[in-house]
């Protein structure tokens, strides 16, 4: 079956799943509002957000200088880096870390860029036991899911199912109450924070001009897993770069804004260096694995602006598809706008190739976006660069249309077959027929009895000399 075919499959099966649509219907309109309010507070949003795409583009247009910079500034802060250039790698340098140090439990704060790699299923072989402290992700593990969102993982599940979940795999009393199951995920997540060898986290941004690494979490769990265990292993992405400390302002107003509609993320952590002589918390070893995974190429290429992202998942909520079918029907790491351009990107057109087509191109994602990503223009590049996605059928009929439109007298003679055909006694075979799946949820329009030329013509041709 195509990619096409079982793509088409998803999204009905998603669009039939009436719960789910609820469910992030209504998360994503209420985060869609809370975005609204929240920017309007600012003296003057859209002057942020160019500035916040100007940084971004600035350090990509010159991101190996900066690479080389942060590197440096890593290690003359007591840090180590590791380079991995791709996902394979990233997972063999972090086992390695954990097998020489003996950890057999890592605490892990959310990373989209973990998930990416697939780094739980790789530890996991090689003994280590990970365990996610994110909420949204502990629920997602503890139930055998995968994330639907890059940053509310648990958009797809209703507070009844998260209650099932926990009382079912933590065998706690049953309860829908957000603060009490937040209690229960929190005692038992100390317990794990109390004996955990190692900790994961990501990086929302990574500061070139001091070497810092800057974490944003809600729930403080970023805090605890980059100083409870000895070891910390960041594991960073080559595009979350920003060149200086005094940029990290501009990221820090729009991103919680973006993403939640908050002011600011509850914690904001800078880390710059392991623990120092005399300093009483933060982990004996630092470890910063760079990822490329596909990213230079990007880099390399047309696609470069798409690196600007910063994961706020603002396209996401903003997306009419993804509010239908929510990202389970994606069927990758990263859904939503930004999804369907990074999942066929990174993986050199191998994966995900049909994702740029699922985008009525309405523009919602680019008006949402902090960094101002053009996204629907590169959704319309990458469908060009995958052709092979589109169905043989479609691919004739627009050949077919370009030689219709390009002869004025073709294109005449098919607009008069059309009003016989359509206006006429076939309507309802076409309707019925051929054009049956593409007519269950539209109506077949009418033309009108005489086109615009033809009234021209009749009307005002003669007084005002020609055509328009
Ligand atoms: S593309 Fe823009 S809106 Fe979407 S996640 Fe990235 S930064 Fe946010």
């Amino acid at each position: 079956m195509s990619e096409l075919k079982v793509f088409q499959q998803r999204i009905a099966a998603a669009q039939a799943d009436r719960r789910l649509v609820t469910a992030v219907k209504s998360a994503t309109l209420s985060k869609v509002v809370a975005r609204e309010v929240a920017l309007g507070e600012l003296h003057d949003a859209t002057a942020l957000r160019q500035s916040a795409a100007a940084i971004k583009q600035h350090l990509l247009d010159h991101l190996p200088e900066y690479l080389e910079q942060f590197v440096t500034q890593v290690r003359a802060r007591g840090g180590v880096v590791h380079f991995a250039p791709d996902a394979a790698a990233a997972c063999r340098i972090i086992g390695d870390l954990a097998a020489t140090r003996g950890a057999k439990l890592a605490v892990k704060a959310k990373s989209m860029t973990s998930e990416e790699v697939h780094l739980n299923a790789a530890l996991t072989e090689r003994g280590v036991e990970v365990v996610e402290t994110d909420l949204g992700e502990f629920i997602v593990q503890i139930a055998h899911d995968r994330p639907s969102h890059i940053v509310t993982p648990i958009i797809h599940k209703d507070r009844r199912q998260v209650a099932t979940t926990m009382a079912q795999v933590l065998g706690c009393p049953y309860t829908e109450d957000p603060g009490e199951l937040t209690k229960i995920a929190r005692a038992h997540l100390r317990d794990i924070f109390r004996r955990c060898d190692l900790g994961i986290t990501g990086v929302n941004f990574a500061v070139a001009e001091t070497g810092s690494i800057c974490l944003l979490t809600n729930e403080g769990n970023g805090r605890m897993t980059t100083t409870r265990p000895r070891v910390h292993i960041a594991l960073v992405g080559i595009e979350k770069l920003v060149p200086r400390l005094a940029d990290l302002p501009v990221f820090l107003k729009l991103i919680a804004r973006s993403t939640t509609g908050q002011a600011m993320g509850i914690y904001t952590t800078l880390i710059s260096g392991p623990r120092q002589a005399g300093e009483r918390d933060g982990p004996e070893e630092l470890h910063v694995v760079l990822l490329d995974n596909g990213r230079s190429d990007i880099w390399a290429g047309a696609f470069r602006e798409v690196l600007r992202c910063i994961r706020c998942g603002a396209c996401l909520n903003a997306c009419p598809v993804f509010r239908n079918v929510g990202g389970h029907a994606y069927h990758s790491v990263y859904p939503g706008p930004i999804g369907s351009l990074v999942t066929p990107l990174l993986s050199h057109l191998r994966e995900g190739t049909g994702l740029p087509r699922a985008s009525s191109l309405c523009g919602a994602c680019q008006v949402a976006c902090p960094v101002m990503i053009d996204i629907p223009k590169y959704l319309v590049q990458l469908r060009a660069a995958a052709p092979g996605v589109q169905p043989l059928a479609k691919r004739l009929g627009l050949r077919g249309w370009r030689a219709v439109v390009s002869q004025p007298a073709l294109y005449r003679a098919a607009q008069w077959m059309l009003r016989r055909v359509v206006r006429g006694r076939w309507r309802d075979w076409l309707a019925r027929g051929p054009l049956a799946a593409w007519g269950q949820r539209r109506e077949l329009p009418t033309p009108a009895p005489r086109t615009f030329t033809e009234i021209w013509d009749a009307q005002l041709g003669g007084q005002r000399g020609g055509r328009p």
